[in-house]
């Protein structure tokens, strides 16, 4: 069995692993995004670290395929990247057609959320379970549903928003237009928000899960009660799906226990207590290498076909 590549496209960084017939990355390389060059710029840098890893297997070894997680919303069956408001530079374009032109190598290519879920799903958190939903909480809040070992993508690709579900209709407006969206509690910027209302003081999110593992109340707080719209979110997906491990991704679980604490304590009080007596919340354990692996399980369902 060939190598493969996974790469996951972010808005400031770029990251490529080469991973094994074991599913083990076995080197990495990072680059700078730099959308605002454009996307022949972008593939062709790509292409230059892709070559990069290549040249580090051993004679008649080779790539078989590359997988990408993008951030924001793309047209899995097409490939191409739709409106990504953190990559204007590549924003609608046919990115996966130009990187397979450039690489001559099968490319597939999905949601960022989507493929760090698939790589958690099967080398991390979900390991033996048929079901799954992934929750990344980062700059924003992002979803994936997997049922029966498959992604749910919905009727027209926008399954998963569960970032902009209401968990409180009097809460603060959201930008996406709606009002009290989980992301408004929950995210880091959302964090930030919350902790500078109420202290005066403007820090980073993450500097907010930094301060509450310290013992800073104000922070506790606030990580409490982004915990509990989480707890909301996960009850009614619960309920509605009836899927019952759920996985929590993304910056924000480094703060510990707190956020995953409050979260299980509120999907008590709004899910059946059957069905939240079965709800598993953890956190994930693979981090950054679930995107890296999840889009080398794409690249290789590429090479092997089906699921
Ligand atoms: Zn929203």
């Amino acid at each position: 069995m060939s190598c493969v590549i996974g790469i996951d496209l972010g808005g400031s960084k770029i990251a490529l692993g080469l991973v094994n017939s074991r599913d083990e990355i076995i080197a990495r390389r990072r680059i700078d995004t730099e959308s605002d060059a454009g996307l022949g710029s972008v593939i062709e840098r790509i292409a230059f670290e892709i070559e990069a890893l290549k040249s580090l297997l051993p004679a008649g070894r080779r790539v078989g395929a590359v997988g990408v997680g993008a951030p924001g919303p793309v047209d899995h069956i097409s490939g191409d990247l739709l409106t990504l408001v953190n990559l204007p530079g590549i924003s609608n374009s046919p990115f996966r057609r130009a990187l397979q032109e450039r690489t001559s190598l099968p490319v597939a290519l999905d949601h960022d959320a989507k493929v760090a879920a698939l790589g958690e799903f099967h080398f991390g958190a979900g390991i033996g379970r048929e079901s799954m939903i992934y929750i990344v909480i980062g700059t924003g809040v992002g979803a994936a549903i997997i049922y029966q070992g498959r992604l749910i993508y919905g009727e027209s690709n926008s399954a998963g928003e569960s970032g902009h579900m209401t968990v409180d209709p009097n809460g603060h407006r959201c930008h996406c237009g709606s009002r009290g969206c989980l992301e408004t509690y929950t995210s880091g910027p959302a964090l930030a928000k919350h902790y500078a209302a109420a202290t005066g003081e403007m820090i980073s999110g993450a500097e907010v899960g930094r301060r509450a593992l310290a013992g800073d109340e104000n922070a506790r707080a606030i990580l409490r009660a982004a915990g509990r719209a989480l707890g909301i979110a996960i009850a009614s997906l619960a309920m509605t799906l009836n899927i019952e491990l759920f996985v929590i991704g993304g910056g924000v679980v480094q703060a510990g226990d707190l956020l995953l604490e409050a979260a299980r304590a509120s999907l008590r009080d709004y899910s059946f207590p059957a069905v939240s007596a079965r709800i598993q919340v953890s956190a994930s354990v693979m981090g950054e290498d679930a995107p890296l692996l999840g889009a080398a399980w794409l690249a290789r369902r590429q090479l092997t076909g089906g699921f």
